[in-house]
């Protein structure tokens, strides 16, 4: 493919980069802050993001700045800025390298996202397991607190702000924006209903943005070189940018990789994977987390961004790539992908609590040879009873592999009924990461 250039990950390929305010700030770091504050209008900077046509990078991909402008500007009290670290979305591991490799990125975007609403105070939530992030985080904060980036009176502009770290607990379901704040608030991490929605009565009840790390760290980028630069990069005007993939699954080269949005899933897999490993065919892609819906050999053409992969009928999600291969089990992948979504369910609604102990029986008994003939419309029963119905997305996220391999590869499960076991499974191993990874 065409020659392109990194925004987030390009500091990484720096010599010796180390990720220190002092690295950082040789790779130009800290000047959106130094030309923006005090110098441009909050509103101004929520309106250079609106044209950027940025979207959110957590999964939904709302667009960013027309999340800052539904925080009322006259509010009298307190605002929030929430960045949402909770990187839990099995396959998906690019908001750690960012926060590992490069912080400073990400606290630059916090600070002008901040100003720009209004916020004087700011949590990152951040994955339990991700002991070393966190602690390079604080590092961060130290680094900037010194030199006046944070704190009070901002580079002389009259604007304070401070910003904590918050370790999570260890449960997938906080990475849901309500979820998150109720456990920030100290409570049992389960979703709100909505609305009212953050923006009106998010963390302690006040207006409250939360934004994703890679949204986060490609605001300073945004602000140094325009929203018409951001715009002119990527599948432009509804996937502008570039986008953290990370690969994983039986290809040559898992980890991380910024691309332009609008590449084909065959270009992501050849130029940047170094193709299927040991000489394997493709057979099923999942192309943003655990959360999106299988696709297959036949998709390969389709391009990522967020039309193309809707289109295809799955989403970009979080932008995590597994690929499997021929020897892979279907039945197998969606049961394993309902395990964990069965563990995760936080219990709040009966549809996803029950529905998904209900599913996971049925592919249990199918894996272990015992299913039967009307198991498949019970499933697909089942999928719709969940669908739609549930208090957060979560609900359709679980069924997803279902109703996708199904789809797709119902000859598989109608084998697994016929034969008793599964003729297509040659191998079994762990599709996807959670982290290991560091490449670009
Ligand atoms: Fe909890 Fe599942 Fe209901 Fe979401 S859909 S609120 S995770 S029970």
């Amino acid at each position: 493919m065409a020659a392109f250039e990194k925004i987030l990950l390009k500091n990484m390929d720096m010599p010796d980069y180390s990720g220190s305010l002092k690295d950082y700030e040789r790779a130009g770091g800290y000047r959106a802050i130094q030309n923006a504050l005090g110098k441009t209008k909050p509103g101004d900077l929520i309106d250079i993001v609106k044209r950027s046509g940025l979207r959110g990078r957590g999964g939904a991909g709302f667009p960013t700045g027309v999340k800052w402008g539904f925080i009322p500007q006259d509010h009298p009290g307190p605002k929030y800025l929430c960045c949402n670290a909770d990187e839990s979305e099995p396959g998906t591991f690019k908001d750690r390298q960012l926060i590992e490799r490069d912080p400073h990125q990400i606290l630059e975007g916090i600070i002008l996202a901040c100003y720009a609403i209004g916020a004087r105070t700011s949590y990152i939530y951040i994955r339990g397991e991700f002991a070393l992030g966190a602690e390079i985080l604080e590092k961060a904060l130290d680094e900037a607190y010194k030199v006046g980036y944070l704190g009070t009176n901002i580079l002389g502009a009259g604007f304070d702000l401070d910003v904590y770290v918050h370790r999570g607990a260890g449960a997938y379901i906080c990475g849901e924006e309500t979820a998150l704040l109720e456990s920030l608030e100290g409570k049992r991490g389960k979703p709100r209903t909505k609305p009212p929605f953050p923006a009106i009565a998010g963390l302690y009840g006040k207006p409250t943005v939360i934004n994703n790390v890679e949204t986060l760290a490609n605001i300073p980028h945004i602000v140094n070189r325009g929203p018409e630069w951001f715009m002119s990069i990527g599948s432009p005007p509804k996937s502008p940018g570039t986008r953290v993939f990370s690969l994983s699954g039986h290809i040559a080269r898992p980890g991380n990789y910024e691309v332009p949005m609008g590449i084909t899933i065959r270009e992501m897999l050849e130029d940047f994977g170094g193709g299927m490993s040991d000489g394997k065919q493709l057979k099923a892609i999942i192309p943003g987390g655990a959360s999106a819906s299988f696709l297959t050999s036949e998709h390969l053409d389709v391009k990522l961004d967020f039309e193309g992969i809707a289109s295809a009928g799955s989403m970009l999600g979080s932008g995590a790539i597994t690929f499997m291969n021929e020897g892979t089990c279907m039945v197998w992948a969606a049961e394993r992908l309902l395990e964990f979504f069965h563990h995760e369910s936080c219990g709040k609604c009966t549809p996803c609590r029950e529905g998904s102990m209900w599913l996971l029986q049925i592919l249990h008994r199918m894996e272990a040879g015992h299913g039967k003939h009307e198991d498949l419309d019970l499933l697909l029963k089942l999928c719709g009873n969940i669908a739609g119905q549930t208090v957060c997305a979560f609900g359709d996220a679980e069924i997803a592999p279902i109703v996708s391999t199904l789809q797709h590869f119902r000859h598989e499960y109608e084998a697994h009924i016929r034969d008793g076991c599964c003729p297509y499974r040659t191998e079994q191993a762990e599709l996807v990461s959670t982290g290991s990874s560091q490449r670009h």
